[in-house]
Order: structure tokens, then C-alpha cells, then sequence
């Protein structure tokens, strides 16, 4: 039987020759490979900084952290998600507000965000569901709309004249947005290295700002000495010469990436532009084979926008969620993992426990009960997402077929 996994990291020998050198050279937490990844990142996206970190969710809190948001904050942010991206609000102590997605797409709907904004909202966190980038253009005129609820606290508040866009793009690393790369059209932009991510350092991620934000130049020294406790000087710094005393300013945590890692990341970012093209090929392959009036496809590429092709989420029309499960089981039984991208926040317990409620945004919760996310990696190859859509085709006619019975 076949086995095809869900999302496979793509390892190659120069990532491994690239890590074993790191391994030999004396040195492999935070120091010259991580400065040399994140020059590459600041590169490849045009933005206006980059820090490295442990995760996605440190780059969150680092966002937030930096901006000063905390206890009697509001930050809204979608219910469509992995817990990350509220995780992170309520790390730094201010309270989590959900909008609602669209009725007929992943990403925050901006109507629905309208709703939501009081005094204390401080930030807005969208997601790049899927790679595909959120709608920053109607997300920033109702935050611009919405300006007399305003009142600003620090000077960069004052400048901007609104809440901050932070971008959860955790999916999202090399999509495009109105011709701007993703990492340079949110204020802030957060992604993630995890293993399942489209570019892995096993564990990490980056917190990156747009190139014209005011106080560029502090947020990567303030960043920096955060993401190490509040130190003023970096393990490595100290480590030159009797580089040995520092001071703590700022109360921070440990939170940064070290050099084994980042090289990783390094070799993968080199190839990142063919790892698209394959991801590219993969969805195009799925988009022309899965043509039904049954489903529901992913829409990758519209004249806005181009995907970082990271997730491949169909949704089966009239099905609910324990047909959907089924579907899922059965496949599996043919050897396919896939997944289910996201059951909505309030649905966990933590969120029940904590008031949220699934009622409140109906559009998130009729996305997710008939949605199937499909394996998409780019070791697929065409023959094995050929034999995934033979069998999801097949498994879908017999629910149907079992269900007339
Ligand atoms: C993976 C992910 C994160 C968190 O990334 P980590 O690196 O695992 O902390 C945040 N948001 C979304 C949408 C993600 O998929």
C-alpha cells in the first residue's frame, strides 16, 4: 500500500553538509549564520528588518511585545486559525477578539472586523490562511475608518494614527500581495520554521517589519536584547574578546534562534524559489483533477494576489462534520494523510473555559465542517497526488452513495 504523509519536511544533502559545518565550527547557538539568514530574509521579502526566533508564536509575542500591548488590551484577530496566533495576545496579557472569516473564504473578513473595534484595540492579527495573503487593503480602511476610536500612547501609535497589522504569515513566506512580497505589507509579519512549514529550521521563525514603519532601527537592537532575556549584548558578542559585562534594560525572555538551525533555513532559502514552482505544479495538478460540482477548490492566484501554495483545503458541499471525519478516516485506510485546517478557536476547551463562543462566528464554523485539507509538499510527486485524488473521488461517491441508501 502507499504512504503518503501529510507534510514531510524536504531535507537535502547540502542542508545536512551546511548543518554538519555549523556542528564542527565552535560556535552554534545565535551568531553569524543566523545574522547571514536573516540579511537573506530581509532580502528575499524587501522589508524593512528581520529577527530571527524560537518559533512563530515567539515572533507574535515579540511583535506585541515591542509595540507595548498588554493587560487591558484588545487585538483581533480570526477565529480561523492555529491557537498560536490568540495564544500569543494572551502570552503578553491583553484579550483576544474574534472577527469573523468570510462566508466563502479562510481569511478575516473586514466588515466583520468593523464590529469589533472599541478604544482598547490596539492590533489587529490577520492570517495568511494557506499562503494565501489576507485582505490588508480592506483590513487597513476599516482600521483607517474606525481612526476616532484611536487614542494613541507611544509616538509610533501617534505616526501610524491606527491599530497595528501585525500579519500571522506562518503560511505564508514568498507570497505576494498586490506585487509586494508578504513581509513587507503588514506592519509587522510573523513566520514560522516549524518542521510542517514551507521553509523548516525543525523549530523557529522570524518577526520581520515593513521597510517605511518609523523606529526601524530600534526594533531589531530592542528585539534582539529581548529575545535573550533583556541582555544588552548577545552570547556571541560577549563571547569576543573580554566582552564580558552587559545589562539588562528591558525584562525579556529566551526566545532566539541558534546558528545550527538557522543553516538550515539558509540552504533551504537558496532553493525557496523552485520549492514554490513545485508547490505551484502540485495545486495546479489538484485544481484541474478535482474540477466537481461538489467541490469546493483553494483559490491560489487571483490578479491581488500570488499563495505561498502552503495548504491545498478543499470543502465538500452539503456534507457535515462526521461525514467529513469519514472521509478522512477512509482515506487514511488508503495509506493518504490529510488534515483538517482549523477547527475554530472556540470550539477548544480552553476558549470555551475562557467565554468564547462558536455562535458568534457562524462563517468559521460552516467553513470548517466540511473542509478537508489534502497532502501538498514538495517531495509529492504527480503519480502519488493522482492516486490522492482517485481515492478521494471514489471515497466521496460512495458517502454520497451510502447516504441514499
Ligand atoms: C505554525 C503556525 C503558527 C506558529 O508557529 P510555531 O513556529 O509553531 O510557533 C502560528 N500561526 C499559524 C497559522 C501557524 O500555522
Amino acid at each position: 500500500m502507499r504512504n503518503i504523509p501529510f507534510s514531510p519536511p524536504d531535507i537535502r544533502e547540502a542542508d545536512i553538509r551546511k548543518v554538519e559545518s555549523v556542528l564542527r565550527s565552535g560556535w552554534i547557538t545565535t551568531g553569524n549564520e543566523t545574522a547571514a539568514f536573516e540579511k537573506a530574509l530581509k532580502e528575499y521579502t524587501c522589508s524593512g528588518g528581520v529577527i530571527c526566533l524560537s518559533s512563530g508564536t515567539a515572533a507574535l509575542i515579540m511583535a506585541l511585545k515591542l509595540l507595548g500591548i498588554g493587560a487591558g488590551d484588545e487585538v483581533i484577530t480570526t477565529p480561523y486559525t492555529y491557537t498560536a496566533t490568540a495564544a500569543a495576545i494572551i502570552a503578553v496579557g491583553a484579550r483576544p477578539v474574534f472577527a469573523d472569516i468570510y462566508s466563502n473564504s479562510y481569511e478575516i473578513d473586514p466588515d466583520s472586523l468593523r464590529a469589533k473595534l472599541t478604544p482598547r484595540t490596539k492590533a489587529v492579527i490577520p492570517v495568511d490562511y494557506a499562503g494565501i495573503p489576507a485582505n490588508y487593503d480592506g483590513i487597513k480602511d476599516v482600521l483607517i475608518d474606525g481612526k476616532q476610536l484611536f487614542s494613541p500612547r507611544t509616538a509610533l501609535e501617534s505616526e501610524l494614527g491606527r491599530p497595528f497589522i501585525i500579519g500571522d504569515a506562518a503560511h505564508a513566506l514568498g507570497a505576494e500581495y498586490k506585487g509586494t512580497k508578504i513581509g513587507n505589507v503588514a506592519d509587522f509579519t510573523a513566520f514560522s520554521f516549524h518542521a510542517v512549514k514551507n521553509l523548516t529550521t525543525a523549530e523557529g521563525g522570524a518577526l520581520l517589519w515593513r521597510d517605511n514603519l518609523l523606529s526601524n532601527s530600534e526594533f531589531y537592537t530592542r528585539a534582539s536584547a529581548l529575545s535573550v532575556n533583556g541582555q544588552s549584548k548577545s552570547a556571541y558578542q560577549k563571547s569576543l574578546g573580554s566582552n564580558f559585562s552587559y545589562d539588562v534594560t528591558e525584562f525579556g525572555y529566551k526566545c532566539n534562534m541558534p546558528d545550527v538551525l538557522a543553516a538550515l533555513a539558509l540552504t533551504g532559502l537558496s532553493r525557496y524559489n523552485e520549492t514554490l514552482s513545485i508547490r505551484r505544479k502540485i495545486v495546479e495538478f489538484y485544481n484541474s483533477k478535482l474540477k466537481a460540482p461538489e467541490l469546493i477548490l483553494p483559490v491560489h492566484e487571483t490578479i491581488d494576489y500570488k499563495s505561498s501554495y502552503h495548504l491545498y483545503p478543499i470543502r465538500i458541499k452539503g456534507i457535515g462534520e462526521a461525514e467529513r471525519n469519514g472521509i478522512i478516516e477512509s482515506l487514511y485506510a488508503k495509506g493518504i494523510s490529510a488534515n483538517v485546517h482549523y477547527k475554530p478557536l472556540p470550539l477548544l476547551t480552553a476558549y470555551k473555559n475562557a467565554g468564547y463562543k462558536i455562535e458568534d462566528v457562524p462563517n468559521a464554523y460552516n467553513m470548517y465542517i466540511n473542509e478537508i485539507t489534502l497532502p501538498l509538499y514538495s517531495t509529492l510527486s504527480l503519480t502519488d497526488a493522482e492516486y490522492v485524488v482517485e481515492c478521494l473521488l471514489e471515497i466521496i461517491y460512495e458517502t454520497r452513495k451510502n447516504r441514499r441508501k
